[in-house]
């Protein structure tokens, strides 16, 4: 039995927007995923081995990745995806490629968030 319902073979490229949108959500579920994992690891006894100052950060960086992700999503819904926050101008389709949740160009980014 087989499926139709993979992404689009690389002989077929998806448009990049579609492309995006595609590694929004798969990474949306992802981090959903893991900090659904590191909490319930956070109520386990001994934190379920992990170092507690370092679980803290794990969640934080998935609360954030999810936020920046959500808010990428959101701003392809409304039709301001890829275009930067700051300056207007286009955000280079390499860019989005490397960081597909960046609202801003490299120009524009904050240092933190420079690729
Ligand atoms: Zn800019």
């Amino acid at each position: 039995m087989t499926t139709t319902l993979h992404h689009a073979p690389p002989e077929a490229p998806a448009e990049p927007m579609e492309l995006f949108r595609i590694m929004l959500e798969d990474e949306f579920a992802a981090e959903t995923t893991r900090l659904t994992q590191l909490t319930v690891c956070a109520r386990r006894p001994r934190h379920g081995g992990y170092d507690p100052r370092i679980l803290d950060g794990l969640i934080t960086s998935a609360r954030q990745r999810i936020a920046a992700t959500a808010h990428a999503l959101r701003r392809m819904s409304e039709g301001t995806y890829g275009v930067c926050a700051t300056c207007d101008k286009p955000i280079p389709l390499g860019r989005l490629h490397i960081a597909p949740t960046a609202a801003h160009c490299a120009r524009c980014a904050p240092a933190r968030d420079r690729s």
